[in-house]
């Protein structure tokens, strides 16, 4: 049985917090790979502010680059209008046949909004959720979410809650990786440095291709 963990997002652009959740979950999950999934049109999000599609896929392999437990798929690009994790589920589902566990890598600011997805109690069935520790906007824990506006889970050890039909939780603990895609689009809108933020072939991409210039956004 494969164990593989899947971080989606939108990634626009890819940063070295993303990187390391990727790394964290890989390790200390004991996946056999991890899979980027950048959603084409995130519901969270305003369609047309975002950067297209293909920039985005391919500024993310650019960033995994040769990295082996890593891999990035354009899955989301099937599905029509928004793109809903528990529909990516049941592509990703007839691809693998049945032979995988899959664990969704989730940040705690997006986990916070859980309760707005899509199918989202059939979505908790069906995979395990690894939430990284992120501040969210009313700073709520992993354990506020789970045990408040979660049904019939309990905790089942350090950092794991379980319900009653078996859908876990795992809370993942790491150093904290203070960056986000918004401040850079931000510092790249007034001409600032983001080295330390992103890798630099994405860099060079961006400055190629001249995404998150002040006229674009
Ligand atoms: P934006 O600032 O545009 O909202 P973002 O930096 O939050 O973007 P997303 O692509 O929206 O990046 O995030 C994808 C997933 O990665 C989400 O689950 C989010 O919580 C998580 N994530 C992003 N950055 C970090 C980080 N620095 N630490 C932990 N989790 C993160």
């Amino acid at each position: 049985m494969q164990k593989i963990g899947l971080f989606g997002g939108t990634f626009d652009p890819v940063h070295y917090g993303h990187l390391a959740v990727g790394k964290a979950a890989l390790e200390q999950l004991d996946l056999d790979s991890l899979i980027f999934i950048p959603a084409p049109s995130p519901p969270h999000k305003q369609s047309d502010k975002i950067t297209p599609f293909y920039h985005r896929l391919a500024m993310l392999e650019l960033a995994i680059g040769e990295d082996h437990g890593f891999s990035v798929s354009p899955i989301e690009a099937e599905l029509q209008g928004l793109s809903y994790t528990i529909d990516t589920l049941t592509i990703l589902r007839r691809r693998f046949k049945g032979d995988v566990t899959f664990f969704y890598v989730i940040g705690l600011d997006a986990f916070a909004e859980i309760s707005t997805w899509k199918q989202y109690q059939l979505l908790l069935s069906e995979v395990s959720f690894v939430v990284i520790d992120r501040p969210s906007h009313d700073n709520k824990t992993c354990e506020e979410i789970v045990c408040t506006e979660l049904h019939g889970y309990s905790a089942s050890g350090e950092g794991c809650w379980r319900n009653e039909n078996g859908s876990t939780v795992y809370r993942l603990v790491m150093d904290p990786v203070a960056v986000s895609s918004t401040e850079i689009r931000e510092l790249l809108r007034n001409g600032k440095a983001v080295e330390e933020m992103v890798p630099p072939a994405v860099i060079e991409y961006i400055q190629a291709k001249s995404l998150y210039a002040r006229d674009i956004l």
